[in-house]
């Protein structure tokens, strides 16, 4: 979905909403804000029955079942919606903090030009003049006034989208190693896909599934605090190995997977072998300073996408290789080629 909204239609739409969203137990925030901006604009059927239901039966949006809605009707139809949203408020409010600056300055000049006026006059005490500089002092103050809220109104417009920026960010990043989660690589798999559909000459994708060998030996023996420092370790090579559009992702607790949009089965293949082989060769040490006696290693399938199956058989498929690595012994790459066939 996009906003392409004139100036006027988001004042319009601001106006509809602030009412409705404070009405709500929820606070006044960008989440909320994105939620009842779709919910006016109308341009969101689901989200708007959603809603309406909510209301029915709670006959208030609390912070959860704003956030609730905030994550299935808004976040997830379009990546930029919450940054969209707080554009366009910010537009709104500039283009009003502009029309008070302007209006500020012709009251000055207009006070200027009066007082010019009165002292040519040669008299102060003439009453119609000053009654009409007096007024001018007040209309120029309350100008001041505006102008003053308006920029504290813009400020906080540019706090709440570094806020929906981070709500954004939280949604979509794995906050243990920075890599992409789970939902973020179902949205990018799922993009990825489309594109793929649309030019089918395109090499087609390929899934690197990775799952760190005996993992909960190192948690048992370690500790978690621990596991997670691994983790981050195995979250980082994965990461150097994987340049944009690739997408590294951690999908479960040691759990990975790879997205490689356009590659040959081959260079996938390769790239899962750089990534077992750096692993194995790795020596993670303990927050001490002491290395861990224990090699790690991870086991991985690697599979390319057959045109025209579901998205679901393509990571079945992935997975299906990396338990063939374990089935096999672990510390290994499978490959699944089309049709099944290694
Ligand atoms: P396999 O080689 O068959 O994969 O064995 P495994 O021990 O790695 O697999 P299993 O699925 O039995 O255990 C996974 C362990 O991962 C269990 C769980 O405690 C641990 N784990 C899951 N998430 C986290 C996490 O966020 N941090 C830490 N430290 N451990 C986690
Ligand atoms: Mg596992
Ligand atoms: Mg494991």
């Amino acid at each position: 979905m996009k906003y392409e909204v004139s100036v006027e239609r988001s004042a319009e739409l601001l106006r509809l909403a602030l009412p409705m969203m404070s009405k709500q137990a929820a606070a006044l925030h960008p989440v909320s804000y994105a939620v009842w901006y779709e919910y006016v604009a109308q341009t969101n059927p689901a989200l708007r029955t959603a809603v309406d239901q909510a209301l029915a039966q709670h006959g208030k949006l609390d912070e959860a079942g704003t956030h609730a809605l905030f994550r299935q009707h808004v976040a997830d139809i379009d990546p930029d919606t919450g940054q969209r949203v707080a554009d366009g408020f910010q537009r709104v409010l500039s283009s009003m903090a502009e029309s008070a600056a302007q209006a500020g300055d012709q009251t000055a000049r207009f006070g200027s030009s009066l007082s010019r006026l009165s002292t040519e006059l040669g008299s102060s005490d003439n009453t119609l003049v000053g009654e009409v500089l007096g007024h001018t002092r007040d209309m120029q103050a309350s100008m001041a006034h505006l102008q003053k809220r308006l920029d504290a109104s813009l400020n906080e417009i540019n706090t709440l989208r570094s806020e929906v920026r981070r709500a954004r960010h939280d949604a979509l990043v794995d906050s243990l190693t920075g890599l992409a989660n789970r939902r973020a690589f179902q949205e990018q798999l799922a993009a990825c896909l489309a594109e793929h559909a649309a030019d089918t000459r395109r090499e087609a994708p390929c899934l690197v599934a990775g799952d760190i060998d005996h993992f909960k030996l190192i948690n048992d023996r370690y500790g978690h605090g621990f596991g997670d420092q691994v983790l981050c370790a195995v979250g980082q090579i994965l990461k150097s190995v994987v340049a944009e559009p690739g997408l590294a992702a951690r999908v479960g607790g040691e759990e990975f997977i790879l997205l490689l949009p356009a590659a040959p089965l081959a260079d996938a293949e390769q790239l899962a072998e750089r990534v077992r082989a750096t692993v194995a060769a790795s020596r993670v040490r303990r927050k001490g300073g002491e290395v861990v006696g224990e090699r790690l290693t991870i086991s991985l399938g690697v599979t390319h996408y057959v045109a025209g199956e579901a998205v679901n058989d393509f990571v079945e498929r992935a997975d299906r290789a990396l338990y063939e690595s374990k089935n096999a012994g672990r510390n290994r790459v499978t490959v699944i080629g089309h049709h099944g066939a290694h």
